[in-house]
């Protein structure tokens, strides 16, 4: 079964310009964490030896406000968003999430929608549908749970979670999409019953390649089950036929039974990543802003906030970024191709971190001010690319950059 080919064609979801890179790639999606805490320990995100009892979690001054989330999601709109996501951590561990999906519906014309591991979904459903959400996605790596509890090392039950899905359709959070992340050796035979459950119920599942999302998950190549390897096992079973993406940039690869009852996604992170298309970028929990799931350093957007910046200036910042990226990659780099995480640095240039969205970082610099530093970033043609980077780029620790793995 093979997978569509992924090319680096340019993409302008939203219609704007501002944000493009050097590969023509616009932010169309916005990832905003809002919690770095999970009441999951998935072994492959937050593996309970790392985050344990005794780590230091964001203390509440250090996280985004409702407020500041809205100035940001409003300016990131103006630029052509047109999605923004609300992850963790595990988003519904933050208190009255309502009153900000209440406070995103304020602005036009975007979807806004939510990742949990569902949870606690049953019991928010209505109050999120009610403040103005439009749909969930819902990390589900199993059906039984002595499988799911290895996958995410919780004592919630499955049960709980389906509960949860119910309760999303029931209050109209619709279409509900399921993402099962596949783990070779450990889930990989939960594959067929999952499709065969969300199959006979017209829900979508989408696999996802076991990927390497930090230091901590101890990825090995050899546990990823390759996207089409997932695809061929079910066709096996249910004949799939592929289908069209949805909207340009969609990660999943897409196949409709070939019965005609539901479709799944299957997305080959690892094995056929889609960096040339991506749309995507990620606000951690602390307020950095990073344009690639592997980058290793944010943009501070949060001392920017908390300096007094205006919106305007918040926009020219957030809009700055595409060309300040575009002088790094041509001073840094000759190749006009972006690949997924470590793969991005021909050569393997030593000391240069992984990057991706066209840009390598290198270790730690000095920081300055995101304020002070507005100027040098829409004028990136005046700055050396080192001193640039060093100013707009703040390494993460494991505990302050954490985004929900699926
Ligand atoms: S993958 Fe998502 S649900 Fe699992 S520990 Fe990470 S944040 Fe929690």
């Amino acid at each position: 079964m093979r997978l569509a080919a992924r090319g680096a064609a340019p993409v302008t979801p939203g219609g704007a310009s501002s944000t493009a890179d050097r590969l023509g790639r616009t932010l169309g999606d916005l990832r905003i964490s809002v919690t770095d805490r999970c009441n999951f320990r998935c072994r492959y995100c937050m593996p309970r030896e790392v985050f344990g009892p005794k780590h230091d979690f964001l203390p509440n001054g250090e996280i985004l406000n409702f407020e500041e989330i809205t100035r940001l999601a409003r300016a990131a709109a103006n630029l052509g968003v047109r999605k923004i996501r609300l992850t963790g951590g595990e988003p519904l561990l933050r208190r009255e999430l309502e009153i900000l999906v209440e406070s995103l519906r304020g602005i036009d014309g975007i979807e806004i929608t939510l990742t949990t591991n569902g949870a606690l979904l049953a019991r928010k459903a209505e109050a999120l549908r009610t403040a103005g959400l439009d749909r969930v996605t819902v990390s589900l790596d199993a059906l039984d749970d002595a499988t799911f509890w290895r996958m995410t090392d919780s004592r919630f039950r499955v049960s709980r979670v389906l509960e949860g899905i119910g309760a999303a359709i029931d209050v109209g959070l619709t279409p509900v999409k399921v993402n099962m992340v596949v783990r070779r050796g450990v889930n990989e035979q939960a594959v067929l019953p999952m499709a065969r459950y969300f199959k006979e119920r017209g829900q979508i599942l989408r696999f996802i390649e076991f990927m390497d999302v930090g230091e901590t998950n101890r990825w090995r190549r050899d546990e990823v089950m390759a996207a089409e390897e997932i695809a061929e096992l079910i066709d096996a079973e249910m004949p799939l036929t592929p289908a069209p993406p949805t909207y340009p940039g969609e990660v999943a690869n897409r196949f409709r039974y070939s019965d005609g009852l539901g479709e799944i996604g299957v997305i080959a992170s690892v094995t056929q990543p889609f960096c040339g298309s991506c749309t995507r970028a990620r606000i951690s929990a602390d307020g950095r802003l990073y344009t690639c799931l592997f980058a290793s350093r944010g943009h501070d957007v949060k001392a920017l906030l908390r300096e007094g910046a205006d919106d305007d200036e918040v926009g020219a910042f957030l809009a700055g970024l595409g060309p300040a990226l575009r002088s790094l990659l041509r001073s840094s780099r000759g190749g006009s191709s972006c690949t997924q995480g470590r793969d991005v640095v021909p050569g393997g240039l030593t000391g240069w971190t992984r990057g991706c969205k066209g840009f390598v970082m290198r270790s730690p610099g000095r920081l300055g001010s995101p304020r002070a530093n507005l100027n040098s970033t829409l004028k990136p043609s005046a700055r050396s690319s080192t001193s640039l980077e060093s100013q707009h780029t703040t390494a993460a620790s494991g505990s302050t950059r954490r985004f929900c793995a699926t």
